[in-house]
Parts: structure tokens; sequence; C-alpha cells
């Protein structure tokens, strides 16, 4: 996807040099192009730290033919989105339409007209940066931009196997707002959607570590995921989101537990790994939150499984 003034990558594959060097002259005004001469040579490019945006995949090849890349391609979860156009001088309809039954987004009989092909590229890479859009959305929550649920959902699961297989510590806190019925019902729903930005923005800014995570779980809840990290430093965070919320000041007059909104957290630690699932974890957290409000809110209880 085009970020800022980066240029979109388009890996081409041909095993004609003067092939590659037609296309490569035509595109690489607009884009930053990586060339490749056979089919594994593509799969690496492919699977490298900068894969492509879009493949011009032609379809006759020694060694490895496009159809057996594209296959490749499709078979693997890093690379099966990335979209293929085949380019190829087989221009049969059965040809055509075996690529496109291996998942080619478009076909491209040779010999082709330059600007189509360029305008067929552009077009499909206008879809991808559009579905990554969707696809972004999808994970965010509509009112704080924060991630939703179901983003947790995925970083949990991952965080949560690469915890096991490595045997780190893995922590996860609950976080709930104090006695926000009472703010709603006292300052009015719009009020208290505005706090629940305000506290999303904060909390969010608490995490420092590129890793640790934080999503809206739903109404006034968030969820915080903090791998490779012990209770006593996931203590050090929690305090610090606590901190951080009531320093925004946001005034709640009918509160019993402080002047301003706060919140409660419950803060659970991995350490042994044996013998526990996935979901105990969540419910912990959650009983440990609940034993936060129990001890009277504004307050963090955290402990080890
Ligand atoms: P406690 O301290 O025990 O957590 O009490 P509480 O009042 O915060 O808990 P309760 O579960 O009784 O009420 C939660 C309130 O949060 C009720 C609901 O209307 C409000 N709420 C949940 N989601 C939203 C939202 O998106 N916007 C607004 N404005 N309010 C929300
Ligand atoms: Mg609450
Ligand atoms: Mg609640």
């Amino acid at each position: 996807m085009a970020q800022g003034d980066k240029k979109e990558r388009i890996l081409i594959v041909d095993d004609e040099k003067m092939n590659l060097k037609v296309l490569a002259d035509l595109l690489k005004e607009d884009y930053s192009l990586v060339l490749a001469r056979s089919g594994s040579q593509a799969l690496k490019h492919a699977l490298s730290d900068s894969p492509p945006d879009l493949i011009l995949l032609d379809v006759v090849m020694p060694e490895m033919g496009g159809y057996e890349v594209i296959k490749n391609l499709k078979n693997n979860d890093r690379t099966k989105k990335i979209p293929v156009i085949f380019v190829t001088s087989l221009n049969s309809i059965e040809d055509e339409e075996q690529g496109l039954r291996l998942g080619a987004v478009d076909y491209i009989a040779k010999p082709f007209s330059p600007p189509i092909v360029k305008m067929r590229v552009r077009n499909h890479l206008r879809i991808v940066h559009q579905y990554n859009l969707l696809d972004q959305l999808a994970y965010l929550d509509g009112l704080t931009e924060i991630p939703n649920r179901r983003r947790f959902g995925i970083v949990f699961d991952n965080e949560w196997s690469r915890a096991i297989r490595n045997k780190t510590p893995l922590s996860l806190a609950m976080l709930d707002v104090d006695y926000f019925k009472q703010y709603n019902d006292n300052y009015g729903h719009a009020m208290g959607d505005i706090a629940l930005q305000d506290i999303a923005k904060s909390l969010q800014t608490s995490l420092l570590r590129p890793a640790d995570f934080i999503a809206r779980y739903g109404g006034e809840e968030f969820v915080m995921i903090l791998p490779e990290t012990d209770l006593d430093s996931a203590k050090v965070v929690a305090e610090r989101c606590l901190y951080q919320v009531t320093a925004l000041k946001i005034p709640h007059e009918y509160s019993p537990v402080a002047d301003y909104l706060s919140i409660s957290i419950g803060v659970v630690t991995i350490n042994k790994h044996d013998d526990l699932f996935r979901n105990d974890l969540l419910s912990i957290a959650d009983k440990y939150l609940y034993t936060a409000k129990q001890n009277g809110r504004n307050r963090v209880y955290a402990s080890s499984n």
C-alpha cells in the first residue's frame, strides 16, 4: 500500500530478459520495481521483509512455471493476498480461464498495449489500497478509534502462543471506568462518549513499549496485553494508566471515590505456562478487576496466576 510518498512495489517475473525490460521501462517511473528471472526467485522476493504490492507473472518459464508460482503464493498466508496479473503469450480462452481460476486478478496476453497494461496495474493497486483501508477500519472501534475487541482476539492469540512457545511472562489487564452509569445519568450520554474517547487516548499513551497493546473490550471496558512483562512491570504500567486517567481531571461529582472520572484495573501475569488455557487468563483478569472494584475502586489489583 502506498504510504505517504512511498512508491508501491511491483515484482515482475519473466525468464526472458527482453520482456522484463519492456515492462520495467513501462512502469519504472511510477513504481518501485523488483525483477525476477525465475519462479523460485519470485517466491523468495514475495516472502521477503518487503513484499511486493502486486506481481506481474509470466506463465511459461523453465523449472517452475507461473501456475506453480501462483499456487505457492495462494497457499501461504503471508503471500496469498498479493494480487497477481499474468502477462503471457499463452492467449487461448482456456489458458486465461486457468490463470483466473488459480486466483490471478487479471490476465494480459502478449503482445500487449503498454497504456492498457499501465492502467490495469494502476486499477488493481487502487483496489488493494481501498481493501487495506477497509480492513483496517474493521479492526478499529468506531467511537474511540483504538483497536476493537476483534483485533484484540487476534493479537491475544498471537501473544499467547508466543508466550507459551518461548516460556516468557505475559500480562493481561482488564480496565473499567468507575461509576460510569452515574456519569452518563448526570452529564448525558454525549459527554460520556467524549469521556471514553479521552480515556482511550490517555490509556494508549500510557503504553510505552511497541509490543504493548490496548483495545476497547466493550462499553466502558478496556483490555491491555503486555507481552514479556512480569508482574512488577505490569503493575507499574497499570498504576501509570490509573494516574493518567485521573490526571485528565474529568469532573465526576457523583462518584463516591474521586472528584474526577477514575478507573479500576485487574492485572494477571502468567509465569507458569502449564495447565492454563487462553480463556482462563481473561476470566482471571476479570476476577481481579472485580476485586479492585470491591476493594474501593480507583485502584489496581494484580497477581500472578
Ligand atoms: P462500576 O464502578 O461498578 O464499574 O459502575 P459503572 O456504573 O461504571 O458500571 P455499570 O456496568 O453499572 O454501568 C456502565 C455504564 O457505561 C452504563 C452504560 O450506559 C455506560 N456505557 C457503556 N458504553 C457506553 C458508550 O459507548 N457511551 C456512553 N456514553 N456510555 C456507555
Ligand atoms: Mg464501570
Ligand atoms: Mg463495566
